[in-house]
């Protein structure tokens, strides 16, 4: 279920390119407003409103220098006012939505929605103006360089897929379902956000097989219960090791019901609208639309993919499921099925047992402090950057701290990480764009939210992880890099995460990699209390037991892209999520529906990914094959890492995805490493 919470990314919009009047004002804007040093993030509810403000007022100013421009269109009267306007509308964009998520008061979080509101508004007002759709149809950039061409290319699609070239009456209707589905989809993610649950447990006997740092961490209340919490450091421990069964099963009825009821009405809305808006548009659904400018091209093929994966893994996932039986029928002789809810306790007792990997012993290597480090030391060493850290800077909370990015002395971008959790945060983890970076323009700025074991926590300074906490930073932490290394592109519309949507996890999942291999585990896993490093035996069998579930987990991820393209590939008049939802879950999942459960109304990818959930494990099929270069020449080897950087990560979206990955490879991306892979017992 981590795999959910792993990061997402708020570049829809910015697959349209960006633009003042002349380079003089541009110069002043780069210089006064985008200085990596005088941005402010700690923010207060007022200067958040007067920034977004500010940045739309920005933005209007060079949309109409574009549209008075006179005489025959040209680069600098046209894409460069354009690329201007597009660094005002990033700027308030990300900050806003940052700032609804993460923002300790409440007055900043309203405010930040509002901000995305008012921009998200801006922006697709943008999308159906004709005027700015002539002057770019207008632009001769046959002279131009590749990104360039490419740029422009992409941006006319971006408007016709936008409706500009529809009636009048159309593009009115187009905008203001534009405009519902964005308030829809912000109701629909604060209805999760706000529902946090917990279950109460009678004594500490029901904590049995808890580790001792979690159990000090849950003393009983003043009323002698103990409350275990739907978060993910209460909810991943407790499924994973606590051995009173009933408790697993109430909480996780609980964590799958979170956003239930209101999030049922609010998500027939959502669908609905889109469904709506796709008609307008001229396509038979949303899950056409949002297909046709993806990688995959097509709702078919998307489904196509997902009964290919679901059958590549049948095989490894029924032999999981089996091995998960076995050990039940342990405890319970006559047991027929593993639950959902049995899932993740049943995993890591035949790991312990079968691969002897005690995930426990294991979390004594995984200290928060040194993992950082670890993380650290492996990624400067491995892309040839190094990371400095701001001291002194106001930001959002006392947890926050900020770096510098540099190669050698020059600084390529500034990162922040929020790592812990707190009340009223972004409960996943997820990297966020904070700016994103233009050459000689802006440096690119981007953000880590987790919620991690905190040390501070802790008397003594302890924050001991679980692996799967230790992938899921690294894989945050390879869009993070992605967001610095390709952001340096001249035009923000190629510039940073731009790629094609199903491109993007790539680079993230690709950097898990790193935690199940003893060159780059040994460089960082020490034993809290000895620093002795991970001994090999260990990592040996942590890769062993890495690879057990594998085949359960893709399947299980293919009955969640199913529910993604199944809600939003017909026309949804007569939908019952909850019905489809136990339909795709019997017909791709080698698990049962748990009777009561809702788990579509705290999916929050039905809104952010829509249609389109493959797109993890597009991406991990064409991940796998990147690594295949690794895993040939060593995973430290830092001339393939410069090639990666080079040839993946720093073009953006200035090229496609596909032709990038071939620049790399050296020939197209297939499906082998990845079946084999998942083969590979
Ligand atoms: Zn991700």
């Amino acid at each position: 279920m981590l795999r959910i919470g792993r990061g997402y990314l708020w570049f829809l919009v910015l697959a349209m390119a960006p633009g003042c009047a002349t380079r003089e004002v541009a110069m002043e804007v780069a210089d006064v407003r985008w200085s990596v040093d005088a941005t402010a993030l700690e923010r207060t509810a007022a200067r958040l409103g007067n920034d977004t403000a500010e940045h739309l007022a920005w933005a209007k100013a060079f949309r109409s220098r574009i549209l008075e421009g006179v005489g025959p269109r040209t680069i600098e009267s046209t894409l460069v006012p354009y690329n201007e306007m597009m660094l005002h509308l990033d700027a308030a964009k990300n900050e806003c939505e940052l700032f609804a998520v993460v923002h300790p008061n409440a007055d900043v979080r309203s405010t930040a929605e509002r901000g995305a509101q008012d921009v998200n508004k801006f922006l697709t007002d943008l999308k159906l103006d004709r005027g700015l759709f002539q002057a770019f149809s207008g632009l001769d950039v046959s002279a131009a360089d590749a990104g360039t061409r490419f740029l422009v290319e992409k941006m006319l699609r971006e408007f016709r897929r936008a409706g500009v070239d529809q009636s009048d009456e159309a593009r009115v209707r187009i905008a203001g379902l534009n405009d519902e589905i964005v308030k829809i989809g912000q109701e629909f993610a604060r209805n999760i956000r706000d529902d946090e649950r917990e279950i109460l447990l009678d004594s500490p006997a029901e904590l049995a097989g808890m580790p001792r740092d979690w159990i000090d961490k849950h003393p009983p209340g003043a009323d002698g219960k103990i409350r275990v919490s739907t978060r993910y450091p209460d909810y991943i421990p407790f499924q994973t090791y606590a051995r009173h069964a009933q408790g697993r099963k109430k909480l996780y009825i609980e964590y799958r019901n979170r956003g239930y009821p209101k999030n049922m009405e609010v998500l027939n809305r959502l669908i609905a609208r889109r469904h709506e808006l796709a008609q307008v548009l001229g396509y038979d659904d949303w899950a056409d639309y949002v297909t046709e400018d993806k990688m995959i091209e097509s709702a078919e093929n998307a489904q196509s993919f997902i009964d290919r994966v679901a059958q590549a893994a049948h095989d490894p996932a029924q032999r999981e499921f089996n091995l998960l039986l076995t050990r039940k029928r342990q405890d319970e002789p006559a047991a027929d099925r593993v639950e959902d809810w049995e899932r993740a306790y049943y995993e890591q007792l035949v790991k312990n047992e079968q691969y002897a990997l005690d995930s426990q012993a294991l979390r004594a290597y995984l200290n928060f402090p040194d993992v950082l480090d670890g993380l650290f030391t492996i990624t400067q060493r491995l892309f040839g950057v190094t990371y400095r850290q701001v001291q002194g800077l106001p930001l959002w909370h006392g947890d926050v701290t900020a770096w510098d990015v540099y190669n050698g002395n020059r600084r390529m971008g500034r990162f922040y990480l929020d790592l812990f959790p707190r009340n009223d945060k972004y409960g996943h983890a997820a990297q966020f764009d904070y700016h994103t970076g233009a050459a000689g323009l802006r440096l690119p700025q981007a953000v880590l939210v987790c919620n991690f074991p905190n040390p501070k926590e802790s008397p003594n300074g302890l924050a001991l992880m679980e692996h799967e906490e230790v992938v899921t930073f690294f894989h945050e932490f390879g869009h993070l890099l992605h967001a610095i290394l390709s952001g340096h592109q001249p035009w923000i519309g190629v510039s940073g995460i731009t790629t094609e949507w199903d491109f993007v996890e790539a680079p993230s999942q690709m950097l898990e990699e790193w935690c199940f291999h003893p060159e780059s585990l040994r460089l960082f896993a020490r034993h809290y209390q000895t620093g002795e490093p991970i001994p090999m035996d260990l990592v040996e069998k942590l890769r062993r037991a890495g690879d057990f579930g594998k085949g359960l987990q893709t399947a299980h991820q293919m009955y969640y892209a199913a529910v993604s393209l199944g809600y939003y590939n017909d026309d949804p008049k007569n939908l019952d999520t909850t019905a489809l939802m136990m339909e795709l879950q019997r017909k791709y999942s080698p698990f049962d529906y748990v009777d009561g459960t809702h788990f579509q109304c705290s999916f929050g990818h039905l809104d952010q990914y829509s249609a389109i959930y493959y797109t993890y494990m597009w991406s991990l099929v064409i991940a796998k094959d990147l690594f295949s270069r690794f895993e040939e020449k060593g995973l430290l080897d830092s001339e393939t890492a410069a090639q990666y950087r080079r040839f993946i990560l720093e073009p953006g979206g200035s090229k496609k995805a596909a032709e990038l990955v071939q620049d790399f490879l050296g020939r197209p991306f297939s499906f082998d490493a990845f079946r084999t892979w998942l083969e590979k017992t």
